[in-house]
């Protein structure tokens, strides 16, 4: 085994005073790979002194400048994606080609940040008064920070880091522990690409660290992506203390097919969106609603030979559709969720509870509950797993209705031939990402990302010009040159004359 797996602080590799470490599995063959170093407060606050110190002249640099590093960063990265997707592949389990899709999905909110000068423009408005001008600009907070989730390692850190760098802020990732390698990769290709020392800072850890950047006087910002429970604390503690947060959580995402949808496209649309990943996306559809009797007995018997024939192995294996779940706890976790939607009386059409993996691992097979209810736990909470409910509707109404009153409202999507269906639900449907036969409608770089109701907590969603928004402040300047200044003080409210 190597050594731990270290911080990233001031452009250099740091082993912390922490005397703290976890473990770190390859999932696909549940062995011990290496062990992270979880940092203390004292490792914590480093990072944020070199972040502070590199903030005044990181603020200051040209934007164009900043965007010239993204972009060097943006071709090393595109030269290296097997090295990087590799290692995601051998701490996620993940399959490779589904490491290089969210590598590509991260580079382009870099490709979006390198537009910098252009996002960054202001507004002027000449003349507001006799001889008085006004401009609004958008300048940097100061140090930022993200906390991200196991399920993308580079991508979920790539949504938030090149918007912040872009707009002149300097940055520090927290990355999950589970699977941590990744962040230390992009930060040496940061540094590479020439981003000065202490602009880009990793601290290894977990709660200790996360509640170490949450109470630090020069952390102005916290961007989370992870679990809902988890994002309601960071976000109720970071504004307490006057922080500006955006904290997204989980998800439950529901796929209408209406009775005149295309049912091989939606059964396709299902298997990816369901079993891809085994289910671990944040915008996986775990809950899928036929419209009508007819219309659920087809979709099951499309789906049902689909999901028995799905290829289950290593993700280094390139004939493998489908890894290992991340840890043996998240494995027990999911089989419970199969228990509790047996107990609580679905039928259970394919157990993945079966599958068997030579190799050790932390493998489950798809599964597929019919006649699931909302009533439910498998309904109600998220299983982040490989395991895909039928809830039959027998209307549109009955349909929407229920995605409404969801707890969740991250994606969904509808199925259908009906512009005028689609239309409506599109226009109406609660939840803050929605896909026209299209299953997982993750906006692109250039858009925001980002659910409604317990998927969300804040005002802004992630990346795109939301992304713009959060990472600076708004300043407007109204300006008077001297001809008309010295005429006296004023003591009303000014109005422009
Ligand atoms: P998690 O909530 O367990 O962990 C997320 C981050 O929070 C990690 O960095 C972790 O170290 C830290 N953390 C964990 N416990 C903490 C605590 N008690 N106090 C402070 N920090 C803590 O989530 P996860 O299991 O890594 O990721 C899966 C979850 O993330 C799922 O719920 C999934 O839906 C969600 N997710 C959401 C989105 C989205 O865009 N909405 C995207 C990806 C993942």
């Amino acid at each position: 085994m190597t050594s731990a797996i270290r911080h990233y602080i001031n452009g250099k590799l740091v082993a912390g005073n922490g005397e703290r470490t976890s473990a770190v599995f390859n999932p696909a063959t549940g062995e011990q790979s290496s062990t992270v170093t979880l940092a203390s407060l004292a490792d914590v606050n480093q990072a944020v002194a070199a972040a502070r110190t590199a903030s005044g002249r990181w603020g200051e640099t040209p934007a164009l400048l900043r965007a010239r590093i993204l972009n060097r960063f943006l071709r090393i990265a595109e030269d290296r994606i097997e090295e990087l997707a590799a290692l995601i592949t051998s701490e996620h389990g993940k399959t490779l080609s589904d490491a290089k899709g969210e590598i590509q999905r991260g580079l382009e909110v870099v490709e979006f940040a390198t537009g910098a000068p252009q996002l960054l423009k202001g507004e002027v408005s000449e003349n507001v008064g006799t001889r008085v001008d006004s401009f609004a600009v958008r300048q940097p907070l100061g140090v930022v920070a993200g906390i991200t989730p196991f399920n993308f390692p580079a991508m979920v850190p790539m949504w938030m880091f090149p918007v912040a760098l872009a707009c002149g802020n300097t940055f520090i990732l927290k990355p999950s522990e589970r699977d941590p390698s990744a962040s230390l990769l992009i930060a040496q290709w940061l540094t590479e690409a020439g981003l000065p020392e202490g602009v880009f800072n990793v601290v290894q850890g977990d709660k200790e660290a996360v509640d170490a950047l949450l109470s630090h006087p020069d952390v102005e910002a916290i961007s989370f992506v992870g679990s809902t429970p988890i994002a309601r604390y960071i976000y109720a503690t970071a504004t307490s203390s006057g922080k500006r947060c955006q904290a997204l959580g989980g998800a439950k995402n529901h796929m209408v097919v209406m009775p005149d949808a295309d049912l091989d496209q939606a059964v396709d649309a299902l298997m990816g969106a369901a079993y891809g990943s085994a289910g671990e996306r944040c915008m996986a559809i775990s809950v899928a609603v036929p419209v009508g009797e007819k219309t659920a007995d087809a979709l099951i018997s499309k789906l049902e030979p689909k999901i028995r024939a799905l290829k289950i192995g290593s993700g280094l294996n390139v004939d493998s559709e489908m890894g290992p779940l991340i840890t043996k706890q998240h494995l027990d976790k999911v089989r419970a969720y199969i228990d509790s939607g047996v107990a609580e009386g679905a039928k259970l059409v394919i157990d993945g509870r079966d599958f068997r993996s030579n190799g050790g691992g932390y493998f489950i097979g798809g599964s597929l509950f019919d006649h699931v209810t909302t009533d439910m736990k498998i309904y109600k909470e998220e299983i982040f797993g490989p395991v895909l409910a039928i809830v039959r509707s027998p209307d549109y109404a009955t349909a929407a209705r229920m995605i409404n009153d969801h707890e969740f409202g991250n994606g969904t999507a509808i199925f259908t031939r009906n512009g005028d269906v689609a239309r409506e639900f599109a226009h109406r449907i609660r939840v803050g990402m929605v896909g026209v036969n299209v299953p997982i409608p993750v906006p692109m770089a250039f858009n925001s990302f980002g659910g409604w109701k317990a998927s969300l907590f804040g005002d802004h969603h992630m990346h795109g010009p939301e992304g713009v928004r959060f990472y600076t402040r708004l300043k407007t300047v109204t300006s008077r040159w001297p001809t008309s200044i010295a005429q006296g003080a004023e003591f009303v409210m000014p109005t422009m004359r």
